[in-house]
Parts: C-alpha cells; structure tokens; sequence
C-alpha cells in the first residue's frame, strides 16, 4: 500500500483538485438529479477591472461555503458567476492606457474607436479576476458565467428600461447631482468619501432692499452668484420685519425674496440662510416647496458661467477669491473664520464634487421602495443579521429620485432616440430607424449611458435568462441567498429587490446575508495610502487557501467587522496539518487488522461510544448553527471536536485499541473511518482542498485493504459530491464514563507536571471508583496509556485507604491516589489540596444557594436534578479532601 505523503503540500494540491472537479463538471447543478430541489446564488459580480483583495476572499469564503454544503446536501447547487463592466472604473483605466501609449485623449479618439479598445481591454484583462477567483476554491458554474455588458444581459437592460419609461418610473429632469468636475460625468452618491478638510466659514451681509441686513454664513461663497432667496425662520423676531421683502445679491444686485421656513435653525449660525437650489441638495428642497428659481451658476468643468456675470469663465476656487475681496471692498462682509469642512470628493478622481443641476435620466423609485419594504416586513425577504432591516427600511423611506443616467461611453447606452425634426423621443429596445411620432429618419440616440447599478440591479434574473422564458429561469429562479457586504445592502440589494419585484413579480432571493469588512490586525481599515492592505494571493501562496478561507469564515459573527491576523492564519494552516497527520495515522495503522477480524456485531469500547456521541452532536450543532447563517461558530466547534476530541483523545485511545489486533483493533478502525469522514464532510464546505486531499488518500488506504469498511452509502467518487453526514446512535452514559476517565487523565498529568514527574516515567496509581470500578477496569490500559501510569501498579478498586506521601485526586465518587514515594513535597501538598477544597467549598455554597432558591421549583426536573447530583459530587469530594488533609496533618 503506499503511504501518505509525511506533509500535506497545498502547492501540489490546489490547482489539481480543483481542474479535476470542474472537469468532471461537479461545479454543475445537473451533477445532482434532474428532480434535485435547486439551491442558487447568483454572485456578486466583480469588477471587470478588479484585482483580488479581501472583500473578494470574504465573499467567495461564504457563498462557496453555502453552495458546497447545499451541494452535498444533494441539492441542484447553482452559482452564477460574472463580471460587472463598472462603468467608469473601466472607462479611466482604458483612458489613462491609451494616454500612455497612443498619447491621445478619449474625445481624441472617438467613441466608436474608444468603445473597441476598451473591448479589447475587456478580453485580455477581464479574465483576471474571474482566475483569481478560482483559485480560491470557487465552486461557480463557469459554463454560466455572464458579463454585465453581454448580448443577453443587454437585452435585460433595454427591456427594463423601456417598461419602466412606459410604466411612467423613468422621466427625463433638472436635478441636482453629485457632479465630478474632472471626469465630466454624474456619479452615484457610493461614488462620492466625504473628507475632514480645514477650511473657512465666510460671514456676510445680505443688503435688504429698502434699508437693513440680514447676516448669513457660507462655506462655500461663489455659490452666492446663484442664491434665489434668503429664508429666516417665522418665529424669529429678529428678522420678522424682513419676512416678504426682497435682498441683494452681492455684487450682482440682482433681487431676491426673504422668505419663512420651519426648517431654518434659530440657533445655528446668524439664523439666516443663504438659499441656492442649483448648487445644494437641501436648497433644492426648499426651493422647490417655495417655488423659486434654480440658477445654475457653473459650467460642467466647475468654471462658472454667465450666471455669475463678471465672474463667467473664472475657475470656482478663483472666483471665491475674487468674489470674496470684491464683497470686502464693498463693505459686505463680516468675517471669515476656521471651520473645518466635510468636503466630497470623488472617489475615482479624487477632486471635489459639485452639487450641480443638470439634465438626467431618473427613475421614480418611490413606488419600487415601498414593494422593497413591503419584501422584508412579509418575511418574503429575510435579512441576516436582522438589525440590518432597520437600515433597510430607513433607505426605503426615505428614497429620493435614482439619477441613472451617466455621461459615460463604456456602458449600456439609453434606449432613448431623439428627433431632430419634431423634437419627439422614440424609446424602444430594438434600435429605431425612424422617429416614432413623425416618422423622420433624423434620429439620435442619447449619448448617455446607464448607471452600472441599473444592470447589475437586474442580476439575479437577467443572468438567468430574463426577459425570455428560459428553462434556466423556471428552473432556478426565485434564486435562494444573496451574499454580501453590509456596505451595499442599499445601492445593489434593495435596487435588485425593487426590480424583481417590478419584473417578475417575485423576491429575488429569499435571504439576505450580510458579511463585514475584513480590517488589518489591530482594526484598521485596509487603504493603500496607509500601506496596510494584505494581498490575498501573498497569504495563499505562504499558507494555503485553506487556511485563508478557514480565518476568514471562523473569524467573525455575520454583519461584523473582522481583523485579520496572520497569527490565526498560520495557526490554521496548522489545522490542515493535523487533519492530515490523523489520516496519516488512521492509513498506517490500516494492517493492524483484516476482514477476518470483522465481528458479527460491532462492540464498541466507551472510548468509541464516546467518540461516535461527541461526533453525532457536532453534526447537530453543526446543521443548527449553519441554518442560523452562524457559519463562524459552527467552524469553531468543528475545529475543536476535530482536533480536540479525535485527534488529542480519540485517536490516543485508539492506539490502545489497534495494539492487540483482532475485531477490537478492526472495530477501531471502522470507528476511526467513520469519525474522521464525517468530519472531512462537515468541514469540506470552509476547506475544500485538504479535506478532499486527504479523503481520497483515506478511500484509496481502506480500498487497498480486504477490511471491508466504507461510509454507509459506499465510497462516493469525491468529497465535493459526498453526501451531508447524518447524526448516527448515541450512547449519553458510555460519553460520560469516557469524559470521567479523562477529567482523571487531566488529573493526573497536572499532578505530574506539578511535582515534576519525568514525561516517560511510568507511575503507579491507586484508583477507588466505588460503582465505576468495572468500567474504569474496562478501560485499565487505555488510562495507563494516557496518563504514563505503570500498569502493573495500577489498581482499580471500589475503595482504598489512603498511601502515606501520596497525591490524591478527588472526582466526586472516584478517588485517585498517586504514591510519588519521595517525590512529593508534603507541605506542598497539603496547600495544594487546601487551595482546591477552597474552591469546592465555593462550588458547593454556590450551587447551594441556587438549589434553594425559587431555581429549583421554576426549572425543568430533569435539569435541578443534574445540579442535585452534582451537588453531591462536589459534597463527597470535599469529605475526601478534608480526610485526606487530617491524615497528612
Ligand atoms: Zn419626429
């Protein structure tokens, strides 16, 4: 037979596993029957320009954690994987490259040229991603895969629009919107980091026709040129006298009303505020209640315009200067003071953005919004963890008009054509050859494009088929969990919720789960500017993708933020090692017994009772946890049964069991196959690669041999299309003698180490176990094994008196009497057993109080009783202690 490798090489491993899986097309839902209840998510499409960092790890971690389980569970498991255009992300960095090597500008080029360099872009990089992903184990369909900018997903893209436009929820305004002065283009408000900057406040006075001022304040004074009125609150008797006059624009004297609005604070500032509905989104509001006028006072690269009359063509920063020293020489001003400013910035560019008007495409998304609550508030939609509906319904209800539009060239361009004889719009999902209202061919198409959210906002269905009828979309949609980070719970899961609901009548998904941000070691959100971003490929390449995977999914508490620690994934990457060294030891103890010693009927040791107890609860737990979503803990406890349990005790005892051969030593290793496949089973979904590495080395290890052990359903051809374990018989009792001749075993070995007993010395060791003396006597050689005892002095007996110089270990009704003749310090001794009969006398006072107290009426029987017996435990313990301390006095 030949042996395991000694080391488990993740190198060798990673990349062979996981061709041979999707070759043998296991990544696919039809691995599963044609009758198999589907389980389907749709991923979070990445940016087509991305590069692998540890939000992309956080993702995959989870949502191949779900569909592997789903998938062994012997569900239709589906993962729809692709890629996302991202508009301008995309569009700058084809920009910038051809700056580089054809030194020629974007307008320089053209769009019809720009669009076909930016494909070409497109087709060598956009696989980048998308291999990255794979190497973290992703278990996507790839024959599925979709770009958001593919033929399919673009006819999802007109179809959508173009019902919405004669449904009346897109219509063409003047709004405000976050502007980016260098990119030339509206962006979305995620688009947008708001930045601590020190700047100024500017105090001024606002001339009032007819005599009088009205101070006010303005972080921002070249937004002066564009005030439409100055509002006062109605209460405030300073200024009640001006209510329904008019004042002057400074420097342009141009007039303006005084009006009244609740919403002006008294208290705040001068009380007064300067209102300028072209250039601020809560202007614009109260512009738009009072009726007044919107001057837009800034061109489209943020030089001002005629509105600002002698400051046209100045650049705004210039101009609020120059208007400042006008106002000044005018008299007009009062002061300017510190003030520290929450400046936007775009997040591509970097500059500042300009809250400006301008033509737009919008949608209406009111009605949506309120089907998006009504999702969550009928249970149609559940949102892990659920203080996220909170968030949920506070968006929801106070949704303000989508800007979809983008003046963009990489991107779904709108179906909009316009007519340049009769002005009409022609909005159709095929392209037009003639206006639609008068039939002239003098058409065209808006320059525009769609905002990137619109498409991927159709994900989960388009990607599926929509709008045609496909079988994929009978079949798979409604799709089961969407997976993501709390960050965009808004502008990509509420807008997919919103127009499934329009389109397909249905919720997208029945679940929302929500992941965290995955910080730096003390906390710190990863930038590259403070130089603290670890790159997901460095930790796989140094520890495996495991142990990355397994960090980053046991690491954390759904919604949570998490903290990286290198440590953690090291030690993880120490876990992958012992799993495989326990399989290693399960294969080269496989010739310690052959079918001959098959019994009739399996008899178990309490060793093996234990074991098959501890792993049939873990399956439990395991299966309660991650039908909470609590994936986290569920790993956790697996990490410890495996580890813990099997490979520190189990396996130690087995090696008692294996040593005489025969249908004990057989029995064992069909205890071991069993325990040790189960847990390959329970954690294959966090670490796919060494688990299916070292259970094929188990498969091929029992196979070679005539011993006839196997899973109960036989051998599946690999771990990824295994079957889900299934809890098996428990044994409560034989569980806790085992757990009882290990508190002994923990006993002793701290004794030992406390009186500084050699590790290889074998002691002797006088057992009384009163009722338990048959089972520990059942158990004589496995308890000599683990605690270094010398069998031929080990007695086990139902009472003993106490040597003189000896350690005593007092568990309840078992006693322990080691006779370290010579090795004991006496006195040491006794304040050893006095410190411990402290603690039980805290114990026992402790449990007291709460048996007599209103516990022991309110509480279940079975569980007072419990704390009864243990009680009495305790209680019988301390009369040993008090004994055995008189005897040493
Ligand atoms: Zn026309």
């Amino acid at each position: 037979m030949p042996e395991m490798p000694k080391a488990y090489d993740f190198h060798s491993t990673e990349e062979r596993l996981y061709r041979w899986w999707e070759e043998n097309g296991w990544f696919k839902p039809e691995a599963r029957p044609a009758d198999a209840k589907p389980f389907v998510i749709s991923i979070p499409p990445p940016n087509v320009t991305g590069e692998l960092h540890m939000g992309h790890v956080m993702f995959v971690a989870l949502e191949d954690l779900m569909i592997r389980r789903a998938r062994m569970q012997g569900r239709a498991a589906l993962w729809v994987p692709g890629v996302d255009h991202a508009g301008i992300a995309t569009q700058l960095q084809v920009e910038k490259m051809l700056m580089r090597t054809l030194e020629e500008t974007r307008e320089e080029i053209g769009r019809e040229r720009f669009l076909e360099y930016t494909w070409d872009w497109k087709e060598k990089y956009g696989s980048y991603i998308t291999k990255q992903l794979r190497r973290l184990g992703a278990s996507c369909d790839w024959d599925r895969e979709r770009f958001t900018l593919d033929e399919g997903l673009s006819r999802a893209v007109r179809e959508a629009f173009v019902r919405m436009y004669r449904m009346g929820l897109i219509y063409q305004a003047e709004y405000l919107v976050n502007w980016s002065p260098g990119l030339q283009t509206a962006v979305s408000d995620l688009e947008v980091e708001y930045s601590e900057e020190p700047g100024f406040l500017y105090y001024f006075n606002y001339p009032v026709a007819g005599g009088g001022s009205i101070p006010v304040a303005t972080t921002r004074p070249e937004t002066i040129l564009g005030d439409t009125a100055v509002a006062v609150h109605p209460d405030d008797e300073r200024y009640q006298a001006f209510i329904g006059k008019t004042c002057l624009v400074p420097m342009l004297n141009r007039e303006i009303p005084i009006i009244a609005d609740e919403y002006v604070d008294m208290a705040f500032g001068t009380g007064a505020l300067k209102i300028t509905p072209g250039h601020d989104p809560n202007d614009f509001e109260i512009g738009k209640k009072h009726g007044l006028d919107i001057i837009n006072v800034m061109n489209r690269d943020a030089t001002m315009n005629h509105h600002a009359g002698p400051y046209a063509e100045m650049d705004r920063f210039a101009c609020r200067e120059k208007l400042w020293a006008d106002m000044e020489a005018a008299d007009l001003t009062i002061k300017k003071q510190n003030y520290t400013l929450n400046v936007p910035r775009s997040q591509r560019g970097g500059e500042i953005i300009e809250p400006l008007v301008s033509k737009q495409w919008f949608v209406d998304a009111e009605p949506m919004a309120k089907m998006g609550l009504r999702a969550v508030h009928n249970g149609r939609v559940k949102i892990v963890p659920d203080r996220f509906v909170k968030v949920w319904d506070n968006w929801l209800e106070n949704i303000r008009p989508w800007c979809i539009s983008r003046q963009l060239w990489w991107g779904h361009r709108i179906p909009v054509w316009y007519c340049a004889d009769c002005g009409g719009l022609t909005v159709t999902t095929t392209d037009p050859t003639h206006c639609e209202v008068c039939g002239s061919a003098h058409i065209e198409q808006d320059p525009d494009v769609l905002d990137t959210w619109f498409s991927s906002g159709l994900w989960p269905f388009s990607t599926l088929g929509w709008p045609e009828q496909t079988p994929d979309l009978l079949r798979f949609y409604p799709t089961d969990v969407m997976e993501t980070g709390y960050d965009i719970l808004f502008f990509w899961v509420a807008r997919m919720v919103m127009s499934a609901a329009l389109f397909t009548n249905d919720v997208p998904f029945h679940t929302v789960y929500l992941h965290g941000l995955v910080r730096d070691e003390n906390g710190q959100k990863m930038s590259k500017t403070k130089g603290n971003v670890t790159d997901p490929l460095h930790v796989m390449n140094d520890y495996g993708t495991d142990a990355l995977r397994f960090t980053l999914l046991t690491g954390g508490t759904p919604g949570n933020d998490l903290n990286l620690s290198m440590d953690k994934v090291a030690s993880n990457r120490n876990f992958a090692n012992k799993i495989w060294n326990a399989a290693r030891f399960v294969t080269r103890s496989l010739n310690r017994a052959s079918g001959e010693d098959q019994p009739a009927a399996a008899e178990y040791t309490t060793a093996d009772k234990w074991i098959l107890t501890r792993l049939a609860d873990i399956i439990k737990q395991t299966d309660r946890l991650m039908d909470n979503y609590l994936y986290g803990e569920a790993g956790r406890q697996v990490y410890d049964f495996l580890w813990g349990d099997f490979a520190d005790w189990y396996v130690e005892t087995a090696k008692v069991q294996l040593e005489g051969g025969g249908a004990r030593a057989w029995t064992t290793l069909a205890v071991l196959q069993r325990v040790l496949d189960h847990s390959l089973r329970l954690l294959h979904p966090y670490i796919p690669f060494v688990t299916e590495e070292t259970w094929q080395q188990l498969k091929q290890a029992y196979q070679a041999t005539d011993l006839g052990i196997a899973p109960d359903e036989g051998w599946a051809e690999a771990l990824i299309v295994a079957d889900w374990p299934q809890t098996g018989q428990t044994y409560p009792e034989a569980a806790a003698d085992y757990e009882r001749l290990r508190d002994l075993v923990r006993g002793i070995r701290a004794a030992r180490s406390d009186n500084k007993v050699e590790p290889a010395k074998k002691i002797a060791a006088i057992v009384a176990a009163g009722e338990k003396t048959a089972v520990f006597s059942a158990q004589r050689a496995t308890l000599a094994f683990l605690a270094r005892l010398d069998e031929a002095n080990l007695q086990i007996v139902p009472t003993a008196d106490a040597p003189e110089a000896a350690v005593t270990l007092a568990l309840g009704d078992v006693t322990c009497y080691l006779p370290l003749a010579g090795m004991v310090d006496l006195s040491k001794e006794k304040e050893r057993l006095s410190g411990e009969l402290a603690d039980l006398e805290q114990q026992i006072d402790r449990l007291s109080k709460l048996l007599n107290s209103p516990f022991a009426e309110k509480a279940p029987t079975a569980v007072v009783q419990k704390e009864r017996d243990k009680l009495v435990q305790l209680q019988a313990s301390q009369t040993e202690l008090n004994e055995r301390l008189a005897s040493l006095a």
